[in-house]
């Protein structure tokens, strides 16, 4: 709970942390509020806590002086001032934001948003409100966060939800598929698995710069025939990151052993990087928040490099694929496919430069060669097989699909179970399938309504399934 402790100031004794609580848990006379400037305000729906970057609670359906928002972002603050200070006006990711909640005035003139004072509306005082901040667990969603579907689906069994759950994602593998399809009409069908496959190991926040650096493989592959493969491999990691800006701006003048291959591929890159000028990308396009070390750009390119490199890369996939095998198998398989080649620097290094792991590790671990199995390879082969007409190979690349093991969870699944499972116990969801099929369904119901699920209509979906269970 150390995140939870108070912030001492002169202005407040509250942490933004427990003014997101307050706002969350609505711990406050929300049905008379009005904005620092009068107008009447209407809280229909807190919105949902945001814990990447960006506003902190997003889609919250509110009202201001009777116009009414649903898609309304809200930033909470100690002091209005800290809108300026913070540099929201100046991030687009703020551009939705449509209430500005702060603890205590005063509003700088000009202000552009509305503003609710929360202190003016708490009905408890400071210390009990601290009290109960402290003693709650800030994952406990007040009951508000249930979607309206929540109450037919918890009537339907285990084995209807996962029957559902697999329909949904074969619907999904369906849409991706018809993606690949249409990237190969304009790029091939070797780019249309390539570059998805490059741009997958930037997660969410960097696949744009990796897809970038996808692009460039011709123009950095250059001339690297004609070296053994070590060399090749060195001049393409040190092209790799210095294209990427990923290198230091000096040579690092440290004598220690993990230096060594910094020092080797910087020398290399100062060499070449006039000739790859015009292809740097700006270190600003990375965004290296909340990164775990696995995942860490640098990394990531030194395993790209090992891709470029490896003239049988294809052919590898298609032989993974022809093998009929059981997901497990298949996944163990793909991950030493995609991250077994020998590194001497990056089977040992998370970044370039820590200390040395212990143990050497793949260059990829098995979740994020199953990201990339169920997001990019099944439905490219899917496609693939489509365009060929070999109808019988479907079957292969579905069952793949549906018995495919877990994938890592996340902030999506973490927020659907909340929403649309009441966020009890969900030891049905066993595969990458059940998975998919709740992040298809929240594409295709909750991507289409509110945070109050206006007009939806997977609540009437869910009721004639329990008549009707999904076969
Ligand atoms: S919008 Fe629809 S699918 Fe989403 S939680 Fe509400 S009722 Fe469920």
């Amino acid at each position: 709970m150390a995140s939870m402790q108070l912030k001492e100031s002169a202005t407040s004794s509250f942490s933004e942390r427990i003014l997101h609580m307050i706002w969350m848990h609505q711990r406050f006379r929300n049905e008379k509020c009005t904005t620092t400037d009068g107008h009447p305000l209407a809280i229909l729906h807190p919105g949902f806590w945001n814990y990447g970057p960006g506003p902190d609670f997003r889609s919250a359906v509110i009202s201001v002086n009777g116009k009414k928002m649903n898609q309304a972002d809200i930033e909470i603050d100690v002091k209005a001032s800290y809108w300026r200070s913070h540099r929201h006006d100046l991030n687009p990711s703020f551009n939705k934001v449509c209430l500005h909640v702060i603890w205590e005035g005063p509003v700088p003139p000009n202000h552009p948003l509305p503003v609710l004072e929360l202190s003016k509306y708490v009905r408890e005082s400071e210390i009990d409100l601290k009290k109960w901040a402290n003693q709650s667990l800030p994952e406990i969603w007040p009951e508000l966060i249930q979607g309206k579907c929540s109450a037919p689906l918890a009537r339907l069994d285990e084995e209807s939800l996962q029957i559902l759950t697999c329909q949904a994602s074969l619907i999904r593998l369906r849409i991706r598929t018809r993606e690949i399809e249409e990237e190969a009409k304009r790029v091939g069908f070797e780019d249309a698995l390539w570059l998805p496959l490059v741009a997958g190991l930037g997660y969410r926040n960097n696949q744009w710069p990796l897809l970038q650096i996808g692009r460039m493989k011709k123009i950095l592959i250059e001339g690297l025939s004609r070296l053994d493969y070590e060399n090749a491999l060195m001049t393409l990691q040190a092209r790799l990151l210095g294209v990427s800006s990923l290198l230091p701006e000096k040579i690092p003048a440290s004598q220690k052993p993990n230096q060594k291959y910094l020092k080797k591929i910087w020398t290399i890159w100062w060499r070449e990087r006039d000739k790859f000028e015009p292809n740097i990308l700006p270190v600003s396009i990375w965004n290296m928040q909340a990164i775990r070390p696995a995942n860490h750009p640098a990394r990531r390119l030194a395993t790209v490099a090992h891709w470029m490199l490896d003239k049988r890369f294809f052919k590898r996939l298609e032989d993974w694929f022809n093998k009929p095998k059981q997901a497990r198998t298949a996944m163990q398989e793909m991950m030493e496919l995609l991250g077994s080649y020998p590194d001497e620097f990056w089977s040992c290094h998370w970044s370039l430069k820590g200390d040395a792991m212990r143990r050497p590790t793949l260059l990829m671990g098995g979740q994020r060669a199953s990201d990339l199995v169920i997001n990019t390879i099944l439905p490219w082969f899917l496609a693939r097989i489509i365009q060929s007409g070999q109808e019988d190979l479907k079957k292969r690349v579905e069952r793949l699909y549906l018995t495919w093991p877990r994938l890592a969870d996340n902030q999506s699944l973490k927020l659907i179970r909340r929403r649309l499972l009441k966020g009890q116990r969900c030891d049905w969801i066993k595969s990458a399938a059940h998975q998919q099929g709740l992040l298809q369904i929240m594409k295709d119901f909750c991507h289409h309504s509110n945070a109050v699920c206006e007009q939806c209509l997977f609540p009437e979906v869910a009721r004639s399934l329990k008549n009707n269970p999904p076969s």
